[in-house]
């Protein structure tokens, strides 16, 4: 039989042809493919899920877990136990059900937002939650179900801790917001190629390796990789909004960074792999809202329109542009809102998705209780379901627990960069001269370098010397969006 490092490559290769081919289909592939391509990612699907949940697997990461050198492999590997099980412990029957729930969830999802209609999308809700508790059961190993759910995006988090994060800072973001200035009544418009030249040009200005990368566009931003030497994201062009894609290719390439530092050894297992999705999304923060996001980076934005495109930058200061992309403005949409707001957006789905897990609130009843936390928190009502309680399409596949991530990888990325700021007392002048080589090396050392090796909550400590806290998030909103 052959050992778990082994098996693991195996699976990586596997991983990583799947990754190419849904790469493809998301940025080159003819769009008459799509059926054949559906059937080709099927396919590797299957091979993989196969081969994951095979007895060999299993029992090969056991014993290589007896044999484990030191604790960052003990860690990874069970992590990797963890894993198997989840995929084992469900029944195949519930597999089923839930993946033809959630295709048609989906659908009612589209259907639901387009008709701005909830009533439509009620019952998928109503089943989806049903089977996520259903599958929660059976790896919640005697933890509240929520937490299970939540452990897949946020491990080592119970949503006690998180309501106890979450409950501190919620006044005092509402203070904050309460603060903001009058946005900037002046729009930037930039032609595509010139915004695709400067989102080629920011890779060298973050020190990123240039022959580990390609960029490409997509109707939605991402990020994947084939192995950490090849790293590939994607991003989105409006004439218009020309900080929309110079900022989201700067928060694709901080995701891309933590999976490009990622130690190549032992690749498939966990210590090639990233520390859960609120660790990952402190990596793209990090670079996008506290490194990106301050008029050094502006200042190297103008240099860099000085030099190359002169012609559209004439009118605007450095800080002009700073100002344009510092807007704090409470509104409807998530995606779409400031780092200063969007913390209320991502409380009120977690206080929605803990009542209904809690059984206090009913499908029924969550429109309501959608529209007037949104009244409570941010003064905005949402004229219809589409742009309320329809807008995020996670519910309609089942993916609960998944939004605190969001918060909390915001709340990493800042204490994070208030330890770099320590590390780099001229942090500016090296953010303003893409001098960040250092920087990238320093994430390395202290975050990228564990995989899952160490639980998130104690990288987060040894990086920085103390425990997660709200503190630095909202020291640093303060100093940078509204003093
Ligand atoms: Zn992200």
């Amino acid at each position: 039989m052959k050992n778990y490092y082994e098996l693991s490559r195996e699976l990586a290769h596997l991983g990583s042809a799947y990754a190419l081919v849904h790469w493809d289909f998301e940025t080159q592939m003819p769009k008459g493919a799509a059926a054949w391509r559906a059937e080709t990612m099927g396919f590797f699907a299957g091979l993989l899920h196969e081969k994951m949940v095979h007895p060999d697997y299993f029992t090969s990461a056991q014993t290589a877990l007896k044999n484990a050198a030191n604790e960052l492999e003990k860690e990874a590997l069970r992590c990797a136990i963890k894993d198997i099980e989840k995929k084992t412990l469900l029944p195949q029957k519930l597999v089923e059900e839930m993946s033809e729930a959630s295709a048609l969830a989906h659908e009612g999802w589209v259907t639901a937002k387009k008709e701005k209609n909830f009533s439509i999308f009620a019952p998928h809700l109503e089943k989806m939650i049903r089977l996520s508790r259903e599958q929660a059961s059976f790896y919640a190993q005697g933890k509240d179900p929520y937490d299970a759910l939540l452990d897949d995006y946020s491990p080592g988090m119970t949503s006690a801790m998180i309501k106890k994060l979450f409950d501190e800072l919620r006044p005092k973001l509402q203070e904050l917001i309460s603060r903001r200035k009058k946005p900037m009544d002046k729009k930037w418009s930039v032609p595509i190629e010139i915004q695709e030249k400067i989102c080629h040009d920011v890779v060298a200005w973050m020190g990123f390796p240039a022959d580990q990368l390609v960029q490409a566009r997509s109707v939605h931003p991402f990020c994947t990789n084939l192995h950490p030497s090849d790293v590939r994201i994607t991003t989105r062009y409006n004439v218009d909004d020309p900080l929309m894609s110079l900022m989201s290719t700067v928060h694709e390439l901080g995701h891309g960074l933590y999976e490009n530092q990622i130690p190549a050894e032992h690749v498939g297992t966990p210590l090639n792999q990233a520390n859960g999705m609120d660790m990952h999304e402190s990596q793209s923060r990090l670079w996008e809202v506290c490194l990106a996001t301050s008029p050094e980076f502006f200042r190297w934005v103008h240099g860099w329109y000085d030099k190359n495109a002169p012609e559209y930058i004439k009118g605007w200061s450095a800080q002009d542009l700073f100002t344009l992309a510092s807007v704090v403005k409470p509104s409807l949409i998530r995606t779409e809102s400031d780092p200063v707001t969007y913390g209320m957006h991502v409380m009120i789905r977690f206080e929605l998705e803990l009542a209904i897990f809690n059984g206090t609130l009913s499908v029924q009843q969550l429109p309501d209780a959608w529209n007037k936390a949104y009244q409570n928190y941010l003064g905005v009502t949402p004229p219809d379901d589409s742009v309320g309680i329809l807008q995020d399409s996670h519910w309609s596949s089942g993916a609960f627990g998944y939004f605190p991530s969001y918060l909390l990888g915001t709340m990493i990325s800042c204490q994070l960069h208030a330890s770099l700021k320590e590390k780099f007392p001229d942090l500016s002048s090296r953010v303003e001269t893409g001098k960040l080589a250092e920087v990238c090396t320093w994430l390395k050392e202290n975050v990228h370098r564990y995989g899952r090796g160490m639980p998130a909550p104690q990288i987060i400590s040894q990086a920085t010397g103390r425990p997660l806290s709200p503190d630095n998030f909202l020291q640093f909103l303060n100093e940078r969006f509204i003093a």
